[in-house]
């Protein structure tokens, strides 16, 4: 139960219950310094679980960060190879590995019960597996009763099929991955991928009333030359643009320490060319966003190597085999399959959530440099989810 981080007693003045929502108006028991000030109203959302039919706890970790943003990875496949993510010759989980859309559904209701508040649906490519809508419409009945935000993040690829849909299944804004402008450039960073039909899929989106941010990986001597043209493509349209650090997570075809290029020198070399006015914007993620002056747009930087974002993080992701990691950059993972599995109430569930949060570590220990040949972690981010 949320009690909006007040401690005082309350007095309850009125409540409603839904199917799955509880609505609770309370007025703070006045302490006799205010008596006859002024009265602070408090509404208070409590998130009823439906199968077990009493409040669940929040989840908050042993560091006391509140976890309130889940990221699932829907499935581990994409149609392209990133050369930063994947392997050209990459071998996926047999499909029978796989959560159904069902379980996904269930665990994600699972999770908003417990106070998640921010849902993002990646992968791999999210929007290649079959029949994903049913699990965007499915999940978007939990906005409004508790769920703030139901999002993706995808590489473009499906979006002139997809974006509409999406739109229509409650998604108001997406992430899509775009690291150059270049066709050419595009071809040798994503391998399989069509540069065309991802222009094609942000126009999609836009035209479906998405809004949009677009992300970047900053990649040393690929992409470097490229960020004003970003920055001027994204803000051009509307679009936040957001920089990433690589990070050293599976094997790629390569030595990650040529592709590595810290954001701290990319933004003193932006500062020559704009003027970067730090703001407060937070959106739940890890990105520190400036305002670019010259442009009006918002530039977001995305540092777990210069600058490690773990003392605010809100955030677990689960897996399309129903793994829960509780840090992107540790191995510590739960199994929550077979509990989800054993039963059909959400008991065993809601106990090994519980049990995970408790486990969840205070941060990643990624490094980049020439000593350090092997990733900080074995599994791609394809399989964890960005
Ligand atoms: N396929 C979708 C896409 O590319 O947007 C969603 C999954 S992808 C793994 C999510 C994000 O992670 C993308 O923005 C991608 O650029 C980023 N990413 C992948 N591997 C990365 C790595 N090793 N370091 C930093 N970012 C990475
Ligand atoms: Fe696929 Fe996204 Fe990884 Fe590129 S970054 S290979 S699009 S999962």
């Amino acid at each position: 139960m949320l009690l909006c981080g007040n401690p005082a007693p309350f007095v309850l003045l009125h409540w409603r219950l839904g199917a799955d929502h509880a609505m609770i108006i309370c007025v703070e028991r006045q302490p006799e310094r205010t008596l006859g000030g002024c009265r602070r109203r408090h509404l208070l959302s409590v998130v009823m679980n439906e199968t077990i039919g009493h409040m669940q706890p929040a989840m908050i970790d042993p560091f006391g960060r509140h976890v309130t943003y889940l990221r699932v990875s829907v499935t581990d496949r994409c149609d392209f190879r990133c050369s930063y993510c994947m392997s050209e010759h990459m071998t996926f989980l047999p499909k029978k590995d796989l959560l159904s859309l069902e379980e996904l559904d269930r665990l994600c209701t699972a999770f908003v019960a417990k106070g998640v508040r921010k849902l993002r649906i990646t992968g791999g490519e999210p929007l290649v597996r079959k029949n994903i809508l049913w699990l965007f419409r499915a999940l978007s009945r939990h906005l409004g009763g508790g769920l703030d935000e139901l999002t993706l993040t995808t590489n473009g690829s499906q979006l002139p099929k997809l974006a509409q849909e999406l739109k229509e299944a409650g998604v108001r804004r997406i992430n899509v991955s775009l690291d150059t402008l270049r066709p050419d450039r595009f071809k040798a960073i994503t391998r399989w991928g069509d540069f065309a039909q991802v222009m094609a899929g942000i126009e999609a989106a836009e035209k479906a009333g998405l809004e949009i941010k677009l992300n970047a990986v900053a990649l040393k001597g690929v992409n470097e030359d490229e960020f004003e043209d970003l920055i001027r493509f994204a803000h051009g349209r509307g679009f936040d643009l957001t920089l990433i650090e690589t990070m050293p997570m599976g094997d790629i075809d390569g030595d990650r320490t040529d592709q590595y290029l810290p954001l701290s020198i990319v933004r003193a070399r932006l500062m020559d060319r704009f003027t970067l006015e730090d703001i407060p914007l937070r959106t739940g993620g890890p990105a520190r966003y400036v305002r670019v002056a010259e442009t009006g747009g918002r530039l977001g930087f995305i540092t777990p190597m210069t600058h490690n974002f773990c003392e605010s993080c809100n955030r677990v992701r689960l897996t399309c085999t129903g793994t829960l990691y509780m840090c992107l950059g540790q191995n510590d993972a739960a199994d929550l399959r077979a509990p989800l599995r054993a039963s059909a109430d959400d008991r065993l569930l809601m106990a090994a959530i519980d049990e995970a949060i408790s486990r969840k570590p205070k941060g990643h220990d990624f490094v980049i440099d020439r000593r350090t040949k092997q990733p900080a972690v074995a599994r791609h981010m394809s399989v964890t989810g960005g």
